[in-house]
């Protein structure tokens, strides 16, 4: 007994988790971890609401058939070119996993999505991050040495910054040797994806999610496509972990938000617009911000610090995300919700700021 360490627990794996974004119940406005304001296609409902609980007695299909087809119709591409997992959290936790087992390290950006540095040390991957510019942006030639594997967000995460597919191309010939992984989460909310590359690049990796565009993160599903070689060595690490990764339920609701593509085209403008009406709004209450590839904001204001904005709204149970980090920290990660949402944070901001 006591606090004496005990064997045993020398040999637990130790590792600083990743800290999602709070999910708290309480709240007036949730703007911190960009989900989608609209409801997911309307197929997705009439899937649920004819569920009949007597196909949950059944495993599901292992190789999530059904979905993998559907998504290599919508792509164009062969179903042996995806790969579905359980949000692209899952998808990437795998493929860090498949395709970074070199000693050399893995390339990363210094500022992105925080989880690759808990893959990392989850994994025991070595890793050195490569500063972005004072823009937030990709310094191509950081990637051009030798490496055990490259990971960009494209958008970027938590800067919104979109990188033409130029870039990502440059990037992938430079590392003939290494996976390239493209985290595209945002893709949908940018410009052209690194998807048109995959025929020419065998080691070239794209990850997408139902999350974001398709207004499905309670559902948790994510993909990636890539050459037969690497999707196969995908499922075969799958396999060795856990077969039956994607719930009945999932399979069926994710077949019904691919296949509409008209309502998934149609909320995708409709955020763009609600994004670009709120751009104009933060820049007349003295916020700047890169240009946006995404769902969100990275927005800084020309006087207010951001930790007391960020205190000040969460008092408000008004969620945005702040990241306590150098380079960082004076700007808020902010989703873009509905036209109200927006209307009633900026409402909250205009008072706050000229009454301070
Ligand atoms: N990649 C990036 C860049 C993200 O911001 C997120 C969302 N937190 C994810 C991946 C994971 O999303 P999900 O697991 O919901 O697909």
């Amino acid at each position: 007994m006591g606090n004496k360490t005990k064997a045993w627990e020398n040999y637990i794996r130790k590792v600083t988790p990743y800290v999602p974004g709070e999910q708290p119940k309480d709240t007036f406005l949730k703007l911190n971890t960009n989900e989608n304001p609209y409801p997911p296609a309307p197929g997705v409902q009439r899937v649920l609401s004819n569920i009949d609980a007597d196909i949950l007695r059944l495993y599901p299909d292992p190789s999530i058939g059904l979905l993998v087809d559907e998504l290599a119709r919508f792509y164009n591409v062969d179903n042996d070119r995806v790969f579905v997992g359980v949000g692209s959290d899952d998808v990437l936790a795998v493929a860090f996993l498949t395709f970074f087992n070199s000693d050399k390290p893995i390339l990363f950006p210094d500022i992105t999505y925080s989880f690759y540095p808990v893959y990392c040390e989850l994994y025991r991957i070595p890793y050195e991050t490569q500063p972005l510019d004072k823009d937030f942006r990709i310094v191509r030639e950081d990637y051009h040495k030798d490496n055990g594997g490259v990971v960009i967000a494209n958008p970027n995460a938590p800067t919104s910054v979109y990188e033409e597919v130029s870039t990502i191309e440059d990037i992938i010939l430079h590392n003939p040797d290494s996976v390239v992984i493209i985290d595209e989460a945002y893709i949908d909310f940018a410009g052209e994806s690194a998807l048109k590359l995959i025929d020419r690049y065998e080691n070239l990796l794209v990850v997408q999610t139902f999350s974001k565009s398709r207004s499905m993160a309670g559902m948790r599903i994510g993909y990636a496509i890539g050459s037969p070689k690497l999707i196969k060595a995908l499922n075969d690490v799958k396999y060795s972990i856990n077969s039956y990764t994607m719930n009945q339920t999932a399979i069926l609701a994710g077949v019904e938000s691919v296949r509409d593509r008209e309502y998934f085209n149609d909320k995708i403008k409709c955020l763009l617009d609600i994004r670009k009406e709120s751009e104009e709004t933060f820049r007349k209450l003295g916020f700047s911000f890169p240009e946006s590839g995404a769902n969100f904001l990275f927005v800084t204001h020309d006087y207010i610090p951001a930790k007391e904005l960020y205190e000040v709204l969460r008092e408000n149970r008004i969620y945005v995300r702040y990241f306590d980090q150098p380079r960082i920290n004076n700007h808020l990660r902010i989703t873009i919700g509905s036209r109200e949402q927006m209307n009633m944070l900026f409402e909250f901001l205009d008072n706050y700021i000229n009454n301070r």
